[in-house]
């Protein structure tokens, strides 16, 4: 795969980039490597005080920086400025709680283990490696960066090779901000080049947020190399609808929910399960919601849904839709991509599901919604943790015992009741399953990638 910027509403290659030659990887490896020595003897308040620095340079940047996503996969420009805003935001998220998030524990009585003081420590442990993907090319690198640099690692991003202009964006970030120089370095490689990189010993752990079938690979280096990872890998959210749900506001978010970064998000909802009581209901409005977006060019600030980021990734969700149409599914709205211009594939809503279609198991990774009708609680969480993922959840319902019996079922990283998964930097993040494992954002994302050292003294 060619490492280039290609303009998903077009077609057209803005620029293309030469790889790395093993030289110049080598030289960002020891350069990390040199950054890790001197982080991990910096203070908390330094290194918060350059990831401040930082923030308010992305926030400065916004605009340009929102385009430079925008151009390269497509995301509505709006939703593009929100997410570098949320960078900058878990960028002074980490920069405030760090200190506390990896403080010192101390057993309250050490006389249990016959020490006079004992307890343990949160120590960095290095160099990480950070391959990611494109539907998020900001904010999935600064998910893992914040947290790390914070914690006095260094980090190597090998991004996707259709966002090169984000991956170079972020390769001076931190620097500028203040670190020191190779504390976040940018190698700009194919997928092939990742396990070299992984299995060099400067390199310490990976974390991989991306397919199921990249998960799998890069775990394996890992485990060969008996390197820890974390994988943020892909979902097919239920979005569980109850009789005493808020019809209205439960439709209004599902397009929401389906349709934001133009379908292409892990924690999008993808499955629509639905009481019997309320499917007409309930279908009618969301169909009629799905049908009234616009699609279009993403530069425009109207536009609700954008081109999906490349052609095979449109192809495959036609591929998906076909084979569900040819094996009996009803179209409600949508279904078949435009000829002509731009990788783009319309809002669709899919209704008559069957266990034999290709939609019900796999992940659907653009704007294409599966409809469910089910008899009760029990048929919606059979048909919710039927998949092999299990990354996040939604479900509404405004019965409490209702609500924690969903809480307890779903065999996801989350549930969300009454409304939509979200990333928060305090809460957090990650799955169970094929979605992956590990966790990212809040306490237990920093806690990832150090060494938690016991110590126990006389
Ligand atoms: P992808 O093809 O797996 O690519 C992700 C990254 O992995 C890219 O940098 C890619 O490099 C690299 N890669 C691919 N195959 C590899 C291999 N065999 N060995 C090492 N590296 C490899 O995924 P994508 O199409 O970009 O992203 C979509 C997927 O990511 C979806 O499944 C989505 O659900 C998932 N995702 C999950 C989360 C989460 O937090 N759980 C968040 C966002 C996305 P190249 O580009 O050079 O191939």
């Amino acid at each position: 795969m060619p490492i280039a910027s290609v303009n998903p509403a077009t077609g057209e290659t803005i620029e293309t980039f030469v790889a790395h030659d093993d030289a110049e990887v080598q030289r960002r490896i020891a350069e990390a490597a040199d950054a890790a020595e001197a982080l991990r003897d910096t203070t908390y308040s330094q290194r918060a005080e350059w990831m401040k620095a930082a923030a308010d340079l992305l926030e400065a940047d916004v605009d340009s920086a929102a385009q430079i996503i925008t151009r390269e996969m497509g995301k509505p420009i709006a939703q593009s400025r929100g997410e570098v805003l949320k960078c900058a935001k878990n960028m002074r998220y980490y920069a405030e709680h760090a200190e506390s998030f990896l403080a010192a524990e101390f057993l309250a009585d050490p006389s249990v283990v016959t020490a006079a003081e004992a307890g343990s420590v949160w120590q960095p442990l290095g160099v990480v490696l950070a391959v990611m993907p494109w539907n998020y090319p900001f904010w999935q690198v600064v998910r893992f960066a914040a947290p790390a640099l914070m914690a006095g690692n260094t980090g190597l991003l090998k991004h996707a090779s259709n966002v090169p202009q984000s991956a170079l964006y972020l390769d001076t970030l931190f620097e500028k901000g203040g670190f020191p120089v190779g504390s976040f370095r940018t190698l700009l490689i194919g997928s092939a080049g990742v396990a070299t990189v992984l299995e060099d010993a400067r390199v310490k752990a990976v974390t991989l947020t991306g397919s199921e079938q990249a998960g799998r690979s890069v775990a394996a280096t890992a485990g060969q190399q008996i390197k820890k990872a974390v994988l943020e890998l892909g979902g097919s959210d239920p979005f569980i609808v109850m009789p005493s749900a808020d019809l209205e506001a439960a439709a209004t978010t599902a397009v929401k929910a389906r349709i934001g970064n133009n379908g292409q998000s892990c924690v999008a909802a993808k499955r629509f399960i639905v009481h019997t009581d309320v499917y007409d209901a309930f279908a009618e409005l969301f169909a009629a919601k799905m049908a009234a977006l616009t699609v279009g060019d993403p530069m425009d600030e109207a536009v609700d849904v954008g081109p999906l980021a490349t052609e095979s990734g449109r192809d495959e969700v036609a591929e998906l839709v076909d084979d569900a149409v040819a094996k009996g599914a009803r179209v409600l709205v949508g279904g078949s991509a435009p000829k002509s211009g731009g990788w783009y594939y319309p809002p669709t809503v899919l209704a008559g599901l069957t266990d034999d279609m290709r939609v019900v198991l796999e992940e659907t990774f653009g704007p294409v919604a599966s409809l469910y009708e089910v008899a009760d609680r029990e048929e919606a969480v059979k048909i919710a943790n039927q998949t092999t993922f299990g990354l996040s959840s939604a479900v509404w319902t405004t019965d409490a015992a209702e609500q924690d019996w969903f809480v307890d079922q779903l065999d996801a990283g989350a549930v969300f009741v009454n409304g939509m998964t979200v990333s928060y930097p305090e809460l957090p993040f990650g799955g169970v399953k094929a979605s992956g494992y590990g966790r990212e954002l809040a306490a237990a994302g920093i806690r990832e990638f150090c060494n938690l050292k016991t110590f126990w003294k006389a």
